[in-house]
């Protein structure tokens, strides 16, 4: 991977993160292994938040620090780190339609959820081998943490759109799981009549030990949002501290 001179850091970043994927990155945008050209900030920055997700540029995405380690407060109004995302990016990532997404899933072992149980998600950036070690982790806390948010998982890989909105969530990718929703505290579920644009009172029940494991494997968790997602982890190694499995 080569970064030029002059490239913004959060893009170098982003370009790390994908080994193999991203074959350079520069002052104007990345350059994918298969010579497709992506560029970093073409055209004007989004103004409302309703243009900011519904058609962000890669400066966009990466504009929000997603913060380390265990939260000490609430997000402010207007932090959603890893919420706004490219669509092309993750299409060019991930597989530009269901059927290839579904051609490189895996069934991942899910111990958690007893003999058996699997998660379905892409094999794509090794996220198959990631969710298996962060499960095997997760199936070893102590009981009563698997009993309420681990033994009955809400879903991995599902082409689908956000809830409320016409973009594709990253479940579709398979690079998404969700713990049991019962036990999970989602925004539009609590406030319906709210939007993207409008603040609303933080909610979340998910010990912190559950998020670490998560997140040292490299999935971001819905829960570091101001329009919380609690249940939900992704895949998003560059939101998070480099250098990890
Ligand atoms: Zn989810």
């Amino acid at each position: 991977m080569r970064v030029a001179p002059g490239t913004p850091a959060p893009l170098a970043r982003l370009a790390r993160a994908y080994p193999g994927r991203i074959a350079a990155a520069d002052p104007d945008g990345l350059t994918w292994a298969d010579g497709t050209r992506m560029a970093w900030a073409d055209g004007p920055a989004p103004r409302t938040p309703a243009e900011l997700f519904a058609a962000p540029r890669l400066a966009d995405q990466m504009a929000q620090a997603y913060p380390a380690g265990e939260p000490t407060a609430p997000p402010p109004p207007g932090q959603d780190p890893g919420r706004v995302r490219c669509d092309a990016f993750f299409r060019h990532l991930y597989g530009g339609g269901e059927a290839e997404v579904r051609a490189r899933l895996a069934a991942v072992p899910w111990p958690a959820g007893g003999p058996g149980a699997t998660l379905l998600v892409t094999t794509v950036n090794g996220v198959d081998r990631r969710l298996a070690a962060a499960a095997r982790e997760l199936a070893a806390l102590p009981e009563p943490l698997r009993r309420t948010w681990l033994a009955h998982p809400a879903g991995a890989f599902y082409w689908r759109t956000i809830a409320g909105t016409d973009r594709l969530s990253m479940h579709s990718f398979g690079i998404a799981v969700d713990l049991d929703a019962r036990a999970c505290d989602y925004w539009r579920w609590d406030h319906p009549r709210a939007g993207e644009a409008d603040t609303v009172p933080y909610a979340n029940h998910v010990p912190w030990a559950i998020v670490e494991i998560f997140e040292r494997h490299g999935f971001i968790w819905g829960g570091k949002w101001h329009h919380y997602d609690t249940m939900h982890f992704e895949y998003r190694p560059e939101l998070l501290p480099e250098g990890g499995d």
